[in-house]
């Protein structure tokens, strides 16, 4: 039986919805800091699936322990899929979002309703201590907004407008935006796959890595 499983991000913001999500399970989530570590890792994949494996590997292989991490972005239609998996290094890490929200606006200023059209995304991937991967996927379909609106979330979520609820993902209550979010889905998508991986009765952490048979699969969006 896992004791644990490791978190490998160390946003707290994503840590905070991840553990709302999560809460349910019967393993303690914690994040990089809590266990920690402190790892950098280059996040070199072409995609968000990719990069979320690159870094649950490499905490797994640091700790030997079960890991999950997540890879996340915003892709505007308009800007061919941009920022994407690029999106926390968008005009570099260390601007704030005040800055970037508006050099998006700024790009998509005059563009019409109809092409304005954006998803977040997130892949989840899951590395067990026995060389099993999982990964699942969720995405949040939107459109970009025409001003910087509400407090909540984080990100991008100020400029990024659900036309279903009139209101960007930053004025949504932390319950709602999880209800909805790319990574409300890519986590629930996982809690089944690892509950399932978990009530097989096997124990992920003692067996060996030959006697495996790879279990991989892509969850569903809800
Ligand atoms: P990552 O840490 O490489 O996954 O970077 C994800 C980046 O995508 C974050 O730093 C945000 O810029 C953006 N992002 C991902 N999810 C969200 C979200 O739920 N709201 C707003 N921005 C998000």
């Amino acid at each position: 039986m896992l004791e644990r499983i490791i978190f490998a991000t160390g946003n707290e913001d994503k840590m905070r919805e991840i553990r709302m999500i999560l809460a349910d399970m019967d393993i303690p989530i914690v994040s990089l800091k809590e266990a920690g570590i402190a790892a950098d890792i280059v996040e070199n994949g072409t995609s968000f699936e990719e990069n979320a494996l690159i870094k649950a590997k490499a905490v797994m292989e640091l700790t030997g322990e079960a890991v999950l991490a997540d890879d996340s972005g915003l892709a505007i239609d308009y800007l061919d899929g941009a920022p994407g998996i690029y999106s926390a290094r968008f005009m570099d890490e260390d601007t704030s979002y005040d800055v970037k929200n508006a050099a998006l606006l700024a790009k998509l200023e005059g563009v019409p309703e109809e092409q304005r059209g954006a998803r977040f995304v997130c892949a989840i991937a899951c590395m067990l201590p026995d060389g099993r991967s999982l990964t699942s996927y969720g995405t949040m379909e939107g459109r970009i907004g025409h001003e910087i609106r509400g407090g909540n979330g984080f990100g991008y979520d100020p400029i990024f407008f659900l036309p279903e609820y009139g209101c960007t993902s930053a004025e949504l209550s932390p319950e709602e935006k999880n209800a909805l979010s790319h990574r409300g889905k890519a986590l629930r998508g996982m809690r089944e796959k690892l509950r399932a991986v978990l009530d097989e009765g096997g124990d992920a952490g003692k067996q060996e890595p030959e006697n495996l048979q790879e279990n991989q699969g892509r969850a569903e969006d809800e």
